[in-house]
């Protein structure tokens, strides 16, 4: 093709987009392009987008048919995707002329961009890890469903009122959603309660039934998800709860319309709202009937799949690697030996060598209080079946320890699928292990620890089964669309190679010492800046001076995250300036973001602490605005497109050996944020890639802060013997930040003093001297940029298209799958797209 036909064929492109928007306003949103909102225009641009995106991904379904490859299937309680347009545009390399068609319609395509409400369907770093996920894999085209819950309310939306955490509930779906397709015809059934019976089969065999007391339909919604600049587009499979068709009308014929709709919505609530606690295992019956739920359907959606192209589900396991994204989902373990046994007819040794060859688990998490176990009574009551064959799994389990490990009682109580120290429990973290072939931790230092304590027994049992994949985020989300001019500076200087081989990025190196170079890339970060000082005086009137250096922590509120030793940090410098109003201390925003448990006492009394501190010294004359403190209510997916591309100073300041990786201390640095942290989850990694003499190394590490604890750890020791310290808790005692109120902080002020479990005190002097020279590295505008620039250029590593990678090769022995184009888009006959010949319907996954 020649220029002019280039041209031609893109100014008729554009036409058809501009056709599609019309198309979509009168036909789909029923309204006239006068009377059309700003959220139908969005819901116009955005089906127009998803017709082109069909197209690809029945293009991949058939590739898929014709040649079947394995599948991963990744089951998540969570999937935190944040917005689809803008990223389902990159990905399809369709922003620019999405964005002339828009413009030339009289649309602001940035402004619909914005108007999307994101799926808050996560609560943090778990979730979002999933979602990376998911775009790695599209992106490396490796075929992929995502399976979890499309809970109609997702994560609460967080106000700030009086300094306070307020929790909305969090309505997403409300405007529509343009992105999901609701797949009624592969529907699922699910049962619960009830009880088994022994029957004998057809070659008198002894068999087991399992008759549940009720019975909830699964119904899919599917998101498609495509890579980047691939023809690959794999799906985001949701089960919502309904309730059965053929539900009983008993009470409908004898007059009871209400006990009937009652039952109707009670097998609504299983997916009507995901549970906001981050790490931090609640134990209610509700949560376990939502995890078995989606984790029933998708084995059962799988068993469909398979025995379309298969006689049988004896390789499984050759279609299919399905990874548990945390225990969430271990009921997978005894869900899928039933269907294979109870359904399928197969006997104990060959369902458990097919359940064990699918499976793999990912464990996340070393805190005590997150590890998921069931009260036995609650367990029987809604999976009888289930009980009956963890007990089996667990027998042959200990045998095999037994014989392994002669006479040691303690192991086999401390591995044994039942906790019977005192009431008894299901360990679903020990079913996990048991019940599949490999168990991952999410970062080197992480992995370290499952091994050498969490996990010691298992590593002991099973050599190499417990490996390690460290976590990574999706460049396209957290460079290319969150951060564009970032992105435009770094094609101009390297190309565009980095956006799938971020490792590319390490030819940036050589530019860190090129004085132009630099200048641009201040010049990015400061108009990044600009942005959101703007916007914080919109919205807030606090004035922000945009050459502060930015200091930012936004994640989960968590005591193990340590926003408190941040704040003690904000006070110390407070009173500094306060005794010596002539003392050089560079001027900083602190930036707060993050959500509390609504249950979490102390999580959301150091949000106050937070409020109540940037009240005071935001407003302290004396201060003349060199700190100001700035809390950003609701931080989700959207709101970390504006944070990391803004931050020069990244926290990431967790007790050594609590944070399991990490995925916020990634986005950071990629966007040319340094990190001031302990050695914690990927810090560790992330420090080693970027080289010691980039990062701000502080604290105890892990293996300090067990004998500091072991030793018996006196936190009033470290408050008696520093002056500062004791200043800033005394005056957060004394009422300076709370009117006076000597109450409101003393439940935190009190569990730091008398037992601070986290260490902060331990740590504090040690992170105040790490801030000043932070501080001073800062006035240094060169020497800072080009730690920026080497923190950019070196985080290849922290890709998930790597992490994918590993997972392919370490775990789940999958290949990449490249889809060709071979179904027409285009209706040349009034035809859709042209039928393949054996498109088969039930063939659709
Ligand atoms: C990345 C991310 C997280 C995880 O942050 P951490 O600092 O790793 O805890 C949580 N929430 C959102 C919205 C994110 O994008």
């Amino acid at each position: 093709m020649d220029l002019k036909q280039k041209e031609d064929s893109r100014k008729e492109r554009i036409q058809k987009l501009k056709r599609g928007f019309a198309y979509n306003i009168f036909y789909r949103q029923g309204v006239t392009q006068k009377t059309a909102s700003l959220n139908d225009y969005y819901l116009a641009v955005a089906h127009t987008l998803r017709d082109r995106m069909q197209h690809l991904f029945v293009n991949s379904v058939q590739a898929l048919l014709e040649k079947d490859s394995k599948i991963v299937c990744y089951l998540s309680a969570e999937f935190l995707t944040g917005p689809h347009l803008h990223n389902n545009l990159v990905n399809l390399g369709l922003y620019e002329e999405f964005e002339q068609a828009t413009r030339e319609t009289g649309l602001n395509l940035k402004e619909l961009i914005d108007l999307e409400e994101e799926p808050g369907l996560g609560n943090g770093g778990l979730g979002r890890l999933a979602a990376c996920y998911l775009d790695s894999l599209a992106s490396q085209q490796i075929p992929a469903i995502g399976y979890g819950i499309r809970y109609e309310y997702g994560m609460f939306d967080q106000e700030i009122a009086d300094g306070w955490q307020k929790e909305l509930s969090d309505c997403w779906l409300h405007p529509g959603n343009p992105w999901e397709i609701k797949k009624a015809d592969m529907a699922c059934d699910v049962g619960f309660g009830g009880h088994t019976e022994i029957y004998h089969g057809e070659h008198g065999n002894r068999r087991t039934r399992w008759i549940p007391a009720r019975v909830i339909t699964g119904v899919p919604y599917d998101t498609p998800i495509p890579g980047y600049k691939v023809n690959n587009v794999n799906v985001l499979r949701l089960w919502s709860a309904e309730a059965p068709t053929s539900f009983d009308f008993a009470d409908f014929n004898t007059g009871d319309y209400y006990g009937a709709v009652k039952d109707k919505i009670m097998a609504e609530t299983i997916t009507k709202v995901l549970y906001p606690n981050d790490e931090q295992f609640q134990g209610k019956k509700l949560r376990l009937e939502q995890q078995f739920f989606f984790v029933s359907c998708s084995l059962q959606d799988m068993i469909r799949i398979h025995l379309h192209s298969n006689e049988s589900l004896d390789d499984l396991y050759d279609d299919f690697a399905a990874q548990l994204n945390d225990t969430h989902p271990s009921v997978a373990v005894p869900e899928l030996m039933r269907l294979l046994m109870d359904v399928h007819l197969y006997e104990w040794d060959k369902a458990w060598e097919i359940t064990k060859k699918t499976l793999c688990y990912t464990n996340h998490t070393l805190l005590p209080e997150a590890m998921e176990k069931w009260q036995i009574e609650l367990f029987e009551d809604l999976l009888p079946r289930h009980l009956e064959i963890i007990y089996e799994i667990n027998n042959r389990f200990l045998d095999e320890v037994r014989i392994k490990f002669p006479g040691d009682a303690d192991r086999l109580s401390r591995m044994s699928i039942i906790d019977e120290s005192g009431p008894r429990y299901v360990r679903m973290a020990n079913l996990a292990c048991i019940g599949s072939k490999a168990i991952n931790g999410v970062a080197a230092m992480h992995t370290d620890l499952l091994r050498r304590h969490t996990l010691a027994d298992w590593n002991t049992m099973y050599p190499g089964k417990i490996r390690n994949v460290t976590n990574g985020v999706t460049p396209r989300r957290w460079i290319a669309v969150s951060n564009p001019r970032l992105t435009k500076l770094i094609c101009d200087a390297i190309g565009e190679q980095w956006i799938t081989r971020l490792d590319k990025l390490r030819d940036l190196e050589k530019l860190a010492d090129d004085t132009s170079f630099r200048d641009a890339w201040y010049k990015v970060k400061k108009e990044n800046k600009q942005d959101v000082a703007n916007l914080i005086l919109k919205k807030e009137h606090l004035q922000i001076d945009p050459e502060a250096m930015f200091d930012v922590q936004v994640k989960r509120i968590h005591e193990y995250k340590r926003q408190h030793l941040n704040v003690l940090h904000i006070i110390t410098l407070y009173n500094r300036i306060k005794a010596n109003p002539a003392i050089d201390v560079p001027p900083r925003l602190f930036v707060f973001g993050g959500k509390a448990a609504p249950g979490y006492f102390m999580a959301k009394r150091m949000i106050k602490l937070i409020t109540s501190v940037a009240q005071i010294i935001n407003n302290d004359p004396d201060i003349h605005g060199r700190i100001k403190i700035f809390f950003i209510p609701n931080y989700n997916v959207k709101i970390g497109h504006i944070v990391y591309p803004m931050t020069d100073l990244s926290e990431q300041i967790s007790q050594a050996g609590m944070e399991a990786s990490g995925t916020g201390n990634m986005k950071f640095s990629m966007n040319g944020a340094l990190t001031i942290g302990t050695l914690d989850g990927a810090n560790v990694e992330i420090r080693e890639e970027v080289g010691a003499e980039n990062f701000f190394l502080f604290g105890l590490n892990v293996d300090e802060v067990m004998s500091l604890q072991a030793s018996g750890y006196s936190p009033m020791d470290y408050y008696n013997s520093n002056d500062e310290l004791k200043q800033v808790i005394d005056l957060i005692a004394s009422g300076h930040f709370s009117g006076g109120d000597q109450e409101l902080f003393r439940p935190l002020v009190d569990s730091l003093l008398h037992e601070d479990k986290y260490t902060l005190f331990a740590d504090y002097k040690d992170y105040i001297n790490c801030q000043e020279r932070v501080g001073q590295t800062y006035q240094d505008r060169d020497c800072w940029t080009r730690m920026s620039i080497l923190n950019t250029a070196r985080m290849g590593k922290f890709s998930s298209d790597r992490s994918i990678m590993d997972y392919s090769r370490k775990i789940w022995d999958v290949k990449a799958f490249p889809v060709e184009l071979k179904w027409e888009r285009l209706p040349k006959d009034g035809v859709l797209f042209t039928p393949p010949t054996n498109n088969k319907k039930e063939a659709q996954p």
